[in-house]
C-alpha cells in the first residue's frame, strides 16, 4: 500500500509537501487519524476481512465453549474467596480439586476452567 502519511519512531509525521501547521485542526485531526491507520499497512479491504473472520472466529469459539459445557468439560470453579498473598482467587474444580484464577486447566481432571463469572 503506498502511503500518503509518514512517519518517524520519534512520533514527528506529515505528508510530502504539506505544511501540517498551516491546517485547521479538524483536518489536522483528519489526517492525524489516516496517518495512524496508514501505520497498520493494511488496506480497508484487508480490514474489512479481518473484522469479519474475527467475528466469524469468536463465534466459533463461543460455539465450541458452549458445546465443551454442555460436555462437562468446562467447569465454572466454585468460589471461595480473594488470595490476597497471591493476587488471585480461590476456587474449587467440580472434581473437589482446589483451583486459583491464574490456572486455565484444573490440574487434577484436566477441564478448562472457566473464572469470567467467578464472584465472590
Ligand atoms: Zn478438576
Amino acid at each position: 500500500m503506498n502511503r500518503i502519511t509518514w512517519d518517524e519512531p520519534d512520533g514527528s509525521w506529515g505528508i510530502k509537501g504539506v505544511e501540517l501547521q498551516t491546517l485547521s485542526s479538524k483536518v489536522y485531526g483528519a489526517l492525524y487519524k489516516l496517518m495512524d491507520y496508514e501505520k497498520t499497512g493494511l488496506s480497508p479491504k484487508q480490514v474489512e476481512k479481518m473484522d469479519l473472520l474475527y467475528t466469524e472466529k469468536c463465534k466459533e469459539v463461543a460455539k465450541m465453549e458452549k458445546e465443551l459445557k454442555k460436555q462437562g468439560k468446562v467447569c465454572e470453579p466454585e468460589y471461595l474467596g480473594e488470595n490476597v498473598v497471591i493476587g488471585c482467587r480461590d476456587g474449587r474444580c467440580n472434581c473437589g480439586n482446589l483451583v486459583r484464577s491464574y490456572q486455565n486447566f484444573c490440574d487434577n481432571c484436566g477441564v478448562k476452567l472457566e473464572w469470567d463469572c467467578v464472584r465472590g
